[in-house]
């Protein structure tokens, strides 16, 4: 499946809601320092699920709703919606009938995060899932972090071969026996 766009409202230093287009080929962005780059990769790899703070350089979840400027006051909850393209009808079972796939995550200061994928409630793990069967979750090497490259050439070996299950597009079956032990 293709990326086609990812909206943010509220999420980080994007107060106001934003589109990112993502066309066929390669997309570039460009800006000066503090503009909100490594923002909207953060946005994506959250949208997919990402749940650990210090991932999108923040101390708590709550983190990443926009916290206000001199000029703007705080917001109450921030979303991100990644919206898909479907056409080849590669998405898993399930959504195999529609043209796109969209998918919703908003989180909500004292309440935290609810999913939707096209509409329909669903939880934190089933969005996981979805995008560890894609091999392009939030813990995915095909989104590579400022820092992550030396991070990985250190890394002990028990994590690099987390890093290579999830590139082969197993992790979720690791997670799917760790579930079905614990029954
Ligand atoms: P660089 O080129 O230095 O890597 P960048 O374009 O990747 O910069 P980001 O790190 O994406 O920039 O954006 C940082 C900006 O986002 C900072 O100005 C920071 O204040 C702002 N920011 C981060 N979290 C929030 C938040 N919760 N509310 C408002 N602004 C935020
Ligand atoms: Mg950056």
């Amino acid at each position: 499946m293709r990326f086609s766009k990812l909206r943010l409202t509220g999420f980080k230093s994007f107060v106001d809601p934003t589109d990112l287009i993502i066309a066929d080929g390669l997309t570039g962005v460009v800006g000066p320092n503090g503009c909100g780059k490594s923002n909207l990769l953060e946005a994506l790899r959250w949208v997919m699920g990402e749940n650990r703070p210090k991932a999108m350089r923040g101390g708590g979840m709550e983190d990443v709703i926009f916290a206000g400027t001199s000029s703007r006051a705080a917001r109450n909850f921030a979303e991100v919606s990644l919206l898909m393209d479907n056409t080849e009808r590669l998405a898993p079972s399930g959504f195999n009938d529609s043209d796109s796939l969209e998918i919703i995550r908003r989180i909500t200061r004292d309440i935290g995060s609810a999913y939707k994928t096209n509409g329909k409630d669903v939880r934190a793990r089933d969005v996981q899932m979805l995008f560890a069967d894609a091999s392009t979750g939030a813990h995915s090497p095909a989104l590579v972090r400022q820092g992550q490259i030396s991070e990985l050439i250190n890394a002990k070996p028990k994590a690099r071969r987390r890093i290579l299950e999830e590139a082969a597009g197993i992790s979720g079956l690791y997670q799917r026996r760790h579930e079905a032990e614990l029954k």
